[in-house]
């Protein structure tokens, strides 16, 4: 097995300050709960060391995982290190917030073997972050992209959010603002731009908030607008637009990470509410800390759910995943391993959309293109 096909490890930290409005990832403000996490997760670890013994992605998200400071962040990566082997080329990457950074938890992270950071920053406009309940300022942001690159990280990836509500119900002055936002951050030339449309995830205070006013989010228009406008402008500054949100500088600074889910390449997932695949199998942990710290506590893997999935749903998975990836799909690949020949199948629909200019046909790959990536999921369902 190459190091590509390795599987990865992703390590859900459940902690943050406050909860932002939109956020619907599991997380609790009680950071009494550290000591008891670190506990459960190294016990986690135990008990898939032999299931996933060699891996070639590290991911800490959440959650905060930069909320841990270097003492914990050091007592994690080292139980890793200890319960799997980690390819010499992996990719170590930990997402940190602009307003929990300090010097020396950067230095601890490049001398665990971090390589790559990526920082939730959202905008760099304070009206907005205040709207979204962050709890960082844009100067924050900026403090903390520089504060990275003097550390020496040279993979820095920017999450970024647009589509709010337009204030005072003039869309122009929130499109214009995200512009700016995005602008600022193209300014600190990050290697790696995620660019997420706001989305109402159900039970979240942005949700109650919207329900009771008259603002809303963009329609199907103009989100196409801040969704082909966005990649235009990234793409003119020379990023590759890889995936429907995700942009890289250069092919090498795609998140590795990541594209495991989108082909269906083994990951582990460990910590509260985390998602596992095995290649034909999919797991996750319970959204709730108290129900997984008990059953490691027990010696129990901590599962609340699983699936197996048939050949057929992978196919269909694999044919959802791969229209939002640039990079498309390779026919004769997903014949083989999916059974299904694309190609003498769907030969007709793929030319429909190939001549309406959605997807790019090329011998036995075809890709979406910009406009097709905005309807990705359309694409998906008209060949499925
Ligand atoms: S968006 Fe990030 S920082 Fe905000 S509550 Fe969600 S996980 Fe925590």
């Amino acid at each position: 097995m190459n190091s590509e096909n390795l599987p990865g490890l992703y390590l859900h930290i459940p902690f943050c300050r406050g909860k932002c409005a939109y956020c619907g990832f599991y997380s609790r403000t009680d950071l009494s709960l550290i000591p008891d996490f670190l506990k459960s997760l190294r016990a986690e670890m135990t008990l898939y060391r032999e299931a996933f013994s060699r891996i070639d992605t590290v991911y800490l998200g959440g959650g905060t995982p930069s909320i841990l400071g270097a003492s914990h962040l050091e007592v994690i990566l080292d139980a890793v290190r200890r319960q799997f082997v980690i390819a010499d080329d992996a990719e170590i990457t930990v997402e940190l917030n602009p307003g929990d950074l300090t010097a020396r938890a950067l230095r601890t992270l490049r001398a665990l073997g971090v390589n790559r950071l990526t920082l939730g920053c959202q905008s760099f406009d304070d009206a907005v972050l205040a709207f979204l309940g962050r709890r960082h300022s844009a100067g924050q942001c900026r403090d903390a992209i520089l504060a990275v690159r003097a550390a020496g990280f040279d993979d820095l990836g920017l999450d970024l959010i647009y589509g709010l509500p337009a204030p005072g119900g003039d869309p122009g002055t929130a499109f214009r603002g995200w512009l700016a936002s995005l602008q600022t951050a193209l300014s600190f030339q990050p290697e790696h731009l995620s660019c997420y449309q706001l989305t109402l995830e159900a039970d979240t205070p942005l949700a109650a908030t919207l329900a009771l006013s008259p603002l809303s989010l963009p329609d199907d228009d103009l989100s196409a607008r801040y969704f082909l406008t966005t990649s235009e402008r990234l793409e003119a500054a020379g990023y590759r637009h890889y995936e429907v949100s995700n942009f890289a500088c250069d092919d090498d600074h795609r998140a590795r990470h990541n594209r495991k889910y989108w082909d269906h390449t083994p990951y582990l997932g460990l910590g509260p509410s985390a998602h596992s695949f095995d290649g034909t199998r999919r797991w996750w942990n319970p959204r709730d800390f108290d129900a997984w710290v008990g059953a490691l506590r027990d010696g129990m893997r901590p599962i609340a759910g699983e699936e197996i999935l048939t050949l057929d749903q992978l196919r269909l998975e694999a044919l959802f995943l791969g229209l939002r990836t640039r990079e498309g799909i390779d026919m004769e690949a997903y014949r083989k391993r999916y059974g299904f020949d694309l190609c003498a199948e769907r030969g007709d629909k793929i030319a429909q959309l190939a001549a309406a200019g959605l997807v790019r046909a090329d011998g036995y790959r075809f890709s979406p293109t910009r406009r097709g990536l905005v309807c990705a999921d359309f694409l998906a369902r008209f060949l499925s």
